[in-house]
């Protein structure tokens, strides 16, 4: 339950004055969030000073002054001529300005501006005419008001049909009722941080005396940037811990089904590899259960990693699941792996939503009989009538494109009624940089496979301005003439799905033009079937070009390919060109990359494409992926699983995380269950953050 001290901060936004039925959604939307506490991480992104008060005659023009005006005369625009402005002749003793009001209502503005009444006026001068006005004043008050509008104010970011007073209003309510909360900063770190407490820090980020003060790293913001890192920090390492403890079995095998696929397989395992199972096969043999990330960029083979930590279950009895996160994909896993298991004795089926009637219910009633030892599929894993025998290791591939909530039935499915004892390997081929890794992750263990299969040809990438197209085409021509199959992706089109489609469409008849029907084409909204013939007819060798939308992204494999051309590239994020890259460079042939660009470039895509010419370790695209992009957008929206921060910037604020890890290990140590004076403040701060759940795992 929520502590009451924070009730304040989690009433709604309407609880606020300013804010009625018809502000409060575009305030919310604007906001992220529905509560005070939403608008008050909504931090000021400018700021205007409004100190300068001179007179009328010496106020400079583009300037923003703060003026005291005795109101002479109101002018109003002729019946038929609404588009001419409404003006309000006032004065000083040294000279007249106009206030001038387009689309005005006379009677607001008579009320506002009595002529004879002094009045302060805060905004920019301009001079029009030879003659001193200004449109539309950011304030209008009472000479009584002068101290007010004379201060350096908060610039927030807004969207359409607000105006800066729609959040400054409320936003001055919400911090004037900032409830004292007990400090949760260990007392030694607060001091050499030179760290004010959360009320004083919240206030001081809404109150910037100048431009040095919006810095992301001003003592204020750091702090409350570091709040929330180590509510993120210490959520992740409470649901970890519960997930760990929750009785795990030690499940050991006794190797020969390992040692029987090393030697079916036709080439060695990589080092890493090794390492990689080595490292699972200690966390599945261990009394705890295993949390663990397997890393690795596309083609670094994690598939035969996860068949060997699967294979280990097998030995010892039990059965294991690899769920990727689309129909394609699953369908992959399988074709691959089907083969592999099955040459030595191991059973493997394939479970998909495309799976109905009498083959699903035959494969249902085999994994309740423990009949299969390993299933491959999709989310229809997760269906309420999958149950397992004896389900002892799952593998989640890309697990960042999954919920939370599937990734927790998953958990859920040990089988029997069981608690769950999961224990889980997450793969991801979008290498993460540590930081991210550590804030969708926490402190997780992680294997990274480094080193490529030996064999691999480096993939030559060139840049190319959109104009060469018709030299790519016959170099497309030559290429294929030569036995080539080439993969043709289509830009993205922000927003919506129709347009990638109409661009990928109308590249397919272009190229058909020329190709006829050695031209293929995939999306994401073709029929499962269709698209699965599409994929095979390229994988084949039928069609020689596969036109495609980003739906070939991930983990689609034709070793035969040898040439990708991304159009647009300009519009990928550095993630999804080196993903759509690793398509080809899988087989023995020696492979090329076009990425077709509209010049002129802007600075980040020249700097993207400058980074996917220099290399091809996904690893070190991520880390610049993360530099040019900052966390926010860096793997997408909500979707990627990856915590949005309200207040956090990543990479800025890297250290501090780094920091908010280790002072959470020390939490733990010392106070497992948070029941001393720090203990309990944090528990708060877990509150405010909204990691509610976290708390559930607390004792007392
Ligand atoms: P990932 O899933 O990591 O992108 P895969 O598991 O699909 O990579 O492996 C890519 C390709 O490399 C597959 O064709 C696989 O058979 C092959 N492969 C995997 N490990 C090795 C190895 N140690 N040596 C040679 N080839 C390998
Ligand atoms: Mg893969």
């Amino acid at each position: 339950m929520r502590p009451e001290i924070l009730f304040p901060l989690f009433k709604p936004l309407t609880a606020l004055p300013g804010v009625g039925p018809r502000i409060a959604p575009l305030l919310g939307r604007l906001v992220s969030g529905e509560k005070v506490i939403d608008l008050l991480w909504h931090l000021p992104s400018g700021l205007i000073d409004r100190r300068f008060a001179p007179k009328v005659a010496e106020a400079p023009e583009g300037a923003v002054v703060t003026l005291t005006l005795t109101v002479d005369a109101h002018t109003a625009p002729p019946k038929h001529m609404k588009r001419l402005p409404y003006r309000v002749r006032c004065f000083d003793e040294t000279g007249f300005l106009t206030l001038v009001f387009f689309h005005a209502s006379a009677d607001f503005l008579e009320k506002q501006l009595p002529p004879g009444q002094v009045r302060v006026v805060s905004g920019r001068v301009e001079i029009y005419n030879g003659e001193r006005q200004m449109t539309h004043p950011d304030q209008i008050a009472g000479p009584e008001e002068l101290d007010s509008v004379m201060t350096v104010q908060p610039v927030y970011p807004l969207t359409a049909g607000l105006t800066p007073k729609t959040v400054s209003k409320p936003m001055k309510a919400a911090l004037g009722g900032l409830p004292a909360l007990p400090e949760w900063l260990d007392p030694p770190f607060q001091r050499q941080r030179d760290y004010a407490g959360w009320q004083d820090s919240l206030r001081a980020v809404h109150a910037p005396a100048e431009a040095a003060e919006l810095e992301p790293t001003t003592p204020a913001h750091a702090r409350l940037a570091y709040d929330e890192l180590l509510a993120n920090q210490l959520a992740l390492a409470l649901v970890r811990r519960q997930l760990r403890q929750a009785a795990g079995r030690a499940i050991a095998g006794d190797g020969q089904l390992r040692e029987k696929l090393r030697a079916a397989l036709p080439w060695k395992l990589t080092n890493s590899q090794d390492l990689a199972i080595t490292e699972i096969a200690a966390d599945l043999g261990g009394a705890f259960r295993m949390q663990r990330l397997l890393q690795g960029d596309v083609g670094s083979g994690k598939t035969v990693v996860a068949l060997m930590a699967m294979l280990i279950a097998v030995e010892a009895g039990a059965q294991g699941a690899l769920m990727a996160p689309t129909e394609i994909l699953a369908r992959q896993h399988y074709r691959v792996l089907a083969p592999l298991a099955e040459s030595i004795g191991v059973r493997v089926a394939l479970l998909t939503g495309r799976d109905k009637g009498k083959d699903r219910a035959a494969t249902i009633a085999a994994l309740a009989a423990g009949t299969i030892d390993i299933v491959v599929g999709t989310h229809a894993l997760f269906q309420d009538d999958v149950l397992f025998k004896d389900l002892a290791l799952a593998v989640i591939d890309e697990q960042h494109r999954f919920g939370v909530g599937q990734r927790l039935a998953l958990a859920q499915k040990a089988g029997d009624g069981r608690p769950a004892q999961m224990n889980t390997l997450y793969m991801t081929a979008t290498p993460i940089p540590r930081t991210l890794a550590l804030t969708a992750y926490g402190d997780m263990e992680s294997s990274r496979l480094v080193d490529k299969p030996p064999g691999r040809q480096p993939i030559e990438t060139v840049a190319l301005p959109l104009d060469r197209m018709d030299d790519i085409i016959d170099r497309a021509e030559q290429a294929i003439a030569r036995g080539a199959r080439l993969y043709w992706v289509c830009p993205l089109v922000a927003e919506s799905e129709d347009s990638d489609l109409a661009a990928a469409e109308e590249r397919h008849r272009h190229l058909a033009q020329r190709f006829g029907d050695r031209v293929g084409l995939v999306h994401g909204q073709m029929k499962g079937a269709t698209r699965d013939a599409a994929m095979a007819a390229f994988a084949a060798g039928t069609t020689a070009i596969l036109v495609a939308t980003t739906v070939i992204e991930v983990g689609v494999d034709v070793p035969e390919a040898t040439i990708m051309v991304i159009e647009h590239a300009e519009r990928f994020g550095l993630a999804q060109l080196h993903q759509l890259r690793g398509r080809v460079g899988r087989g023995t042939g020696k492979s090329s990359c076009v990425l077709l660009y509209q010049a002129p470039l802007g600075e980040t895509a020249t700097a993207r494409l400058k980074v996917m010419r220099e290399t091809d370790d996904g690893f070190r695209i991520a880390e610049e992926d993360l530099k040019l992009r900052g966390a926010g957008e860096m793997l997408g929206t909500r979707q990627s699983g990856m915590p949005d921060f309200r207040l956090a910037r990543l990479p800025a604020h890297e250290e501090l995380l780094l920091a908010a890890r280790d002072d959470t290990r020390l939490i733990l140590e010392k106070d497992p269950e948070l029941t001393s004076p720090r203990g309990k403040a944090l528990r708060v701060l877990l509150y405010l953050f909204e990691r509610d759940a976290a708390v559930k795992y607390l004792r007392g």
